[in-house]
């Protein structure tokens, strides 16, 4: 014999119910089987919430109950032949006017216990099992219905109520030893007390109800039919890329179980379990679908040996019971109190730790139990908190757990270890740990708000080994960030297969417009971000990508804003990498740079900036590398800035200083007010930045800036400024002149040396490395310890968008 269990989404409508019919046919050609079924999905909640309305005295109870009447009337008129139909339709009438009156009751009174509660909920199964039997009898099946809930006898612990096993064998074998027929169908989740009142074994109990008749009639295997095609890696419904687990033992998909994995009820286990039968989890919506086999003694392949973990579970709206105190310490019994306490109120535990000093001790439990158990353990300790041997109890809500659950942990290393890099990495706060002494769990208590990221990195770091997700946010769409997408979509398919690493555009901001995607932002989409995209802000932006709480998230600057750098803090703070070719961060306070950079250490994330000097030239990243090695910068020459370069490669004097720049200006060069560059801020914030990295404590106003522009240039507007330089021709020339006259060329330099730094006009000979710098070349010389005779020297491109791109690509994939 077989039994099979029909859940809620396999029973909810007529359609499926046919699919349903077509699988017992099936197996009932091969074996005798007993079908369990739930309620129509939905059902139960709603029949609780007709109840809860009535008795806060809602007359919506009603219409609760009307809605739910005409879904079964439906259900019988699809399902059963016309003339048929009469004698069920007026059954379903008389349960409803049943319902009806009971609610009338609690309507009355106000009163809605577990006792009524469990009377009830009874109903959604009583009419799904009755309705389904008359349907398969109806098309010539050999069916009879089985009234399970007078079979499976309990205590009266409402809601939830405890098995009497021996009764119920009993009951079951001599329903099965004078009904012999081919097909039995059965309400799940019902049963009755010693006094004959109606109980319920728990929400999603049917998966139970199944169980134990499978135990007491002895079945081949037990089959639990759903809407997935088996136990999974992780819930589906949160990780997307969550796999069917093929083979599991009992002991795994028990942890698995409890510990949320809702497609199994957790009691399940145990009755199939005692008897050796193996279980199988089927999708009733892919029939074909191999599923879930749980058993013992499944031999495991190679591979399989070889895995870290089976799955990962998760339960919500966990409440942490913290108890401590110092008379707790070597003292027995404290913690057997605790126990006894909570198992009196009926309250479950469901993880528990005890620091090793035995200060404290803190439980998991649902968090619908915390009122009860504060009362409880309150009365339970009033001695001890007057003589202050415990603290008054600690209560926090709003939490969730997450277990990774596998036999093979035991024998392998570094799980822990994996685990926890992989969620600090992400930011993501644990509040407590537990072990099984087993080694088949390990399992964590963490806000509930994490609960779907911390899942995915997990899922990412056990089963997916593969290819990592990084999810990438981009601020600015001007030059640098064109060209940074376009790189993106060209470089995607080399990343995944050389460094298994997808890269999504997550979200896009500029001034005006953001748009975001969690599967990543398409050419096309972004090319329509002025129309489709919300009202933007770097404020706005942030807040998002904080409430997205996507793993390996990245977010990239390639604006000049001062409003941006304003958010990294936030950003780093949720371990957010900041990657940014925005200089004003790097170059504001000391105390500030220094601050982004330990937050970002902190909560294990990265502060990139490599961009900030000499585009994608590797400044920043030598510097660091040499740093790390033991090496100390001792001096720093550099030309750094594109603008000025362009103008004084291109100043000879046959055109005006004036027009020089201009041209500059009108080729890109330049900041909208030109100033920025040919005053040297630009530059003086660069190798501000070069010596903080080299380990300098250097602010802005510590940087020598010896101007070339006459003060006058540096009033008034840009208009202005083209005018004043048009007035000051000579004084540039004599510059050029005087330069000339010697032998040499303008440059204009970055000197750091002695620990001081400079920047400002000189005149280069030819014999020295500065003198050949052509186009947008940039040059940094760095003389160190070990580089003192001959210096390191970094040359090439230091501007453009295409080279600034890729430095801040780089950056992207070295973050993460
Ligand atoms: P039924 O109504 O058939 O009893 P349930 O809703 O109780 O179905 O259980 C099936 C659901 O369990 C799935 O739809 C899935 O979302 C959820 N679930 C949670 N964790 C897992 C997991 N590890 N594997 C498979 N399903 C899971
Ligand atoms: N109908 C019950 C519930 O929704 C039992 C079950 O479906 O397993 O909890
Ligand atoms: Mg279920």
């Amino acid at each position: 014999m077989k039994v099979l269990k029909f859940g809620g989404t396999s029973v909810a409508n007529a359609e499926n119910i046919v699919k349903v019919g077509h699988i017992i046919k099936e197996e009932s050609l091969k074996n005798q089987i007993v079908v369990v079924v739930s309620a129509l999905h939905g059902v139960t909640d709603q029949l609780i919430q007709a109840a809860e309305s009535a008795s806060q005295n809602d007359a919506d109870y009603l219409n609760i109950i009307k809605g739910l009447e005409e879904k079964h009337l439906k259900l019988v008129k699809e399902l059963m032949p016309v003339l048929e139909q009469s004698p069920w339709l007026s059954f379903v009438k008389k349960q409803f006017n049943t319902i009806e009156d009971l609610c009338n009751g609690i309507y009355a009174l106000g009163e809605f216990t577990g006792r009524i509660k469990d009377k009830i909920t009874s109903y959604g199964e009583f009419l799904s099992s009755n309705i389904i039997a008359a349907r398969l009898q109806s098309e010539g099946l050999d069916v009879t219905w089985m009234n399970a809930a007078g079979c499976i006898i309990t205590n009266s612990n409402f809601t939830y109520a405890k098995v009497d096993f021996d009764a119920t064998e009993q009951n079951l074998k001599d329903f099965f030893h004078t009904h012999q027929h081919q097909v039995v169908i059965a309400p799940g989740f019902v049963a009755r007390d010693g006094k004959g009142n109606p109980t319920t074994l728990g929400r999603g109990g049917s998966d139970y109800t199944a169980s134990i008749i499978a135990s007491a009639a002895d079945a081949e295997e037990l089959q639990i039919w759903t809407d997935v095609s088996g136990m999974m890696t992780a819930d589906p419904r949160l990780v997307s890329t969550a796999k069917t687990i093929f083979r599991i033992s009992y002991a795994e998909a028990m942890e698995l179980s409890h510990f949320g994995a809702k497609v199994l009820y957790p009691p399940t286990l145990q009755p199939v379990m005692a008897k050796n039968i193996s279980l199988r989890i089927k999708n009733t919506f892919d029939p074909e679908a191999a599923g879930t086999l749980i058993g013992h003694h499944l031999e495991k392949t190679d591979d399989e040996k070889q895995e870290f973990a089976v799955g990962i579970s998760n339960m919500s709206r966990i409440a942490l019971l913290t108890l401590e105190g110092s008379g707790m310490i070597g003292i027995p019994g404290i913690s057997a109190k605790l126990f006894h306490c909570l198992s009196n109120e009926n309250i479950n535990v469901i993880l528990i730790t005890q620091s090793s000093s035995e200060h404290s001790i803190t439980v998991a439990i649902s968090e619908q139990d915390a009122d009860n158990s504060q009362h409880a353990i309150h009365n339970s300790f009033k001695d001890d908190l007057q003589l202050k041997r415990v603290e008054p109890l600690m209560i926090e809500t709003g939490l969730a757990i997450v277990a990774l659950v596998g036999e093979n942990m035991k024998s392998r290393s570094g799980v822990s270890a994996k685990m926890f890099g992989c969620l600090g990495n992400n930011g993501i706060n644990i509040r407590a740990i537990a072990q099984g002494s087993s080694e088949k769990n390990i399992s964590i208590v963490i806000a509930e708000a994490d609960v779907k990221k911390a899942l995915n990195v997990m899922h990412e770091e056990f089963f997916e080994s593969v290819i990592k997700q990084v999810h990438l946010y981009l601020c600015g769409t001007g030059n640098v960030g064109k060209k940074l997408i376009r790189q993106m979509y060209a470089q995607n398919e080399y990343l995944k297969e050389n460094l298994l690493m997808n890269l999504r555009i997550a979200g896009v901001c500029n001034s005006r417009k953001m748009l975001f995607s969690e599967k990543g932002i398409s050419e096309h989409e972004l090319s329509l971000m002025d129309e489709s995209g919300q009202e933007a802000s770097a404020g706005k932006f942030a807040a998002e990508i904080i409430s997205r709480n996507l793993r390996n998230s990245v977010f990239v600057d390639v604006t000049a804003s001062s409003e941006v750098p304003e958010i990294y803090e936030e950003l780093l703070k949720k371990s957010v990498n900041i990657i940014a070719c925005n200089k004003i961060a790097a170059s504001s306070s000391l105390e500030h740079y220094r601050h982004l950079k330990l937050t970002a250490r902190n909560h294990s994330c990265k502060f990139f900036f490599e961009t900030n000097v000499g585009a994608g030239l590797p400044v920043i990243g030598t510097i660091n590398d040499l740093m790390r090695s033991g090496d100390q910068v001792l001096s720093i020459q550099a030309v750094l800035s594109g603008t000025l370069n362009f103008v004084f490669n291109h100043y000879d004097g046959t055109r005006t200083f004036s027009e020089i720049v201009a041209q500059a200006q009108a080729e890109g060069y330049t900041e909208p007010d030109p100033r920025l560059d040919l005053a040297g801020t630009d530059v003086a914030r660069k190798i501000l930045i070069l010596t903080r990295e080299a380990g300098y404590a250097l602010e802005f106003d510590d940087i020598e800036n010896e101007s070339f522009l006459p003060e006058e240039c540096m009033h008034g507007n840009v208009e202005d400024f083209y005018s004043a330089l048009s007035k000051y021709e000579d004084h540039f020339k004599m510059l050029l002149d005087n330069a000339k006259n010697n032998g040499k060329i303008l440059k204009y330099v970055a000197e750091f040396s002695n620990g001081k730094a400079k920047v400002g006009l000189q005149h280069i000979a030819p014999e020295s490395d500065l003198f050949h710098l052509y186009g947008k070349d940039n040059i940094v010389i760095f003389k160190t310890l070990r580089y003192s005779d001959q210096p390191l020297v970094v040359k090439g491109a230091g501007a453009g968008a295409d080279v600034t791109a890729s430095g801040v690509f780089a950056d992207v994939v070295r973050s993460v």
